[in-house]
């Protein structure tokens, strides 16, 4: 009986939509629940590495979102003080052919696009917007989720993705956030606007102390992805907000003027005080599950977040296949197949910062650490990350 009702998603994000698409693949009606007036995204870009492509393709709109992306020759890693080059990793052909899939830079907006169409195409997904989830209650036939203004909707499960500050976890593991104190400022620059000598093809970071910059081209070379972080002086709570072109600019001061130009391009900033939380053991709760964010909001330092949505949704898919629609089952798989993968993002991350991030005697260690590395031994570390795939993405005990 419960297979007759739908599956409700809150959060129409890039991990809700992600989680629509691969239960329609499973023969689901789905329901997604959005607090925002209109199911959308930010404008700002995002990385997506191979393993995204995989998941893209799994869920049917890997050439929707290949058309959109563009794809990097390289990404580069320099000392935003001497501009030493302390890192590059070629990611054209032999990439390719080792991973199965491109790395490639592209607008939130264009991942979000494609995975709504994907969605609206199936004619299965309902989106219900201006509604925001508050709790849900579940019982053995199904779950009712109950929305501000009284509204409710009945299902057979709920998945949570409802991002960051997930209502969702709230109610079944109440854990506090981890601020930490690290600033973002994004912003989206047009070409004519952006340097002629930081105009590369390559996911581009210059790392400094307390602080990196990263660029990238978007949406063909038209435009280009500028973020910058940096410890914050003050006191700092989770949350966007718009930025103050005087507040980044005071930040910057001792870095190179090759890589201090980024930060006088933007016109206009979006403002990121960022936090993760304590990786979980447990993200399934009977005919609930998280996924996304909600599920492992971590730190942006493995530029990552985005594409583990995108793995949990194909896993959550593969998962019920295997047990057939059993909730209880394929939750609980999906569980052990996600759970040691994200909290190792989750904590990399947190290094990855701290690399990103160092001074004095750690940043020479830091410049030394991949010195004379071979495209090859590059790729061999990452391979425990993109070399994940819809036919390997399944817990084997
Ligand atoms: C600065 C920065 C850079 C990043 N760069 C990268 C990158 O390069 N590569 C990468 O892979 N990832 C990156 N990420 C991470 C990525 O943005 C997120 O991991 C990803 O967007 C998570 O998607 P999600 O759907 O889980 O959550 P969200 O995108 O937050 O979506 C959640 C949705 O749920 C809705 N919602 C929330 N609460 C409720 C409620 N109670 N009821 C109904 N709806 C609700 C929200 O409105 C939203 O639409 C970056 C993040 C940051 C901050």
């Amino acid at each position: 009986m419960s297979e007759k009702l739908p599956v409700i998603v809150a959060g129409g994000g890039i991990g809700g939509l992600a989680a629509a698409l691969a239960l329609v693949r499973r023969g689901f009606k789905v329901l997604v629940l959005e607090q925002a007036a209109e199911i959308g995204e930010i404008g700002a870009g995002i990385q997506l590495g191979p393993n995204a492509f995989h998941a893209f393709d799994a869920l049917g709109v890997g050439e929707k979102a290949r058309g959109r992306a563009v794809y990097t020759d390289y990404m580069v890693m320099h000392d935003a003080l001497d501009e030493y080059e302390v890192g590059k990793i070629p990611t054209g052909e032999a990439f390719i052919k080792r991973f199965g899939n491109p790395y490639a830079v592209i607008h939130r907006v264009d991942v979000h696009l494609s995975l709504l169409e994907g969605a609206q195409e199936t004619g299965e997904v309902e989106f219900h917007t201006s509604t925001h989830v508050e709790r849900v209650e579940q019982d053995d036939a199904g779950v009712t989720v109950i929305c501000s203004g009284g509204k409710s909707f009945r299902g057979a499960a709920l998945i949570g993705a409802d991002g960051v500050r997930s209502v969702v976890r709230d109610q079944y593991v109440g854990d506090p956030a981890r601020v930490t104190g690290h600033v973002v400022y994004r912003a989206v620059v047009d070409k004519a606007d952006f340097p002629t000598d930081l105009q590369w093809n390559a996911a581009s970071i210059w790392v400094g102390p307390n602080c990196h910059l990263v660029h990238y081209p978007l949406r063909g070379g038209e435009q280009y992805n500028v973020v910058v972080t940096f410890h914050s002086r003050g006191k700092e709570e989770w949350g966007v907000t718009e930025g103050s072109p005087e507040e980044v600019q005071s930040y910057f001061q001792d870095i190179c003027p090759k890589a201090r130009q980024l930060i006088d391009l933007p016109k206009s900033w979006k403002r990121w005080a960022t936090a993760d939380r304590e990786p979980i053991g447990q993200w399934s709760f009977g005919r609930v599950t998280l996924l996304g964010d909600a599920a492992h909001p971590t730190t942006q330092y493995m530029a990552q977040g985005a594409c583990m949505a995108l793995e949990d949704a194909v896993t959550l898919g593969e998962a019920l296949r295997v047990h057939d629609n059993d909730f209880a089952k394929a939750f609980d798989l999906y569980q052990r197949s996600r759970i040691a993968r994200t909290a190792r993002i989750v904590l990399s991350s947190r290094e990855m910062g701290r690399i990103y991030h160092a001074k004095g005697v750690e940043r020479l260690v830091r410049n030394d650490l991949w010195r004379g590395r071979s495209a090859e031994r590059f790729y061999d570390a990452m391979e425990w990350l993109y070399g994940w795939n819809v036919d390997n993405c399944l817990a084997r005990n």
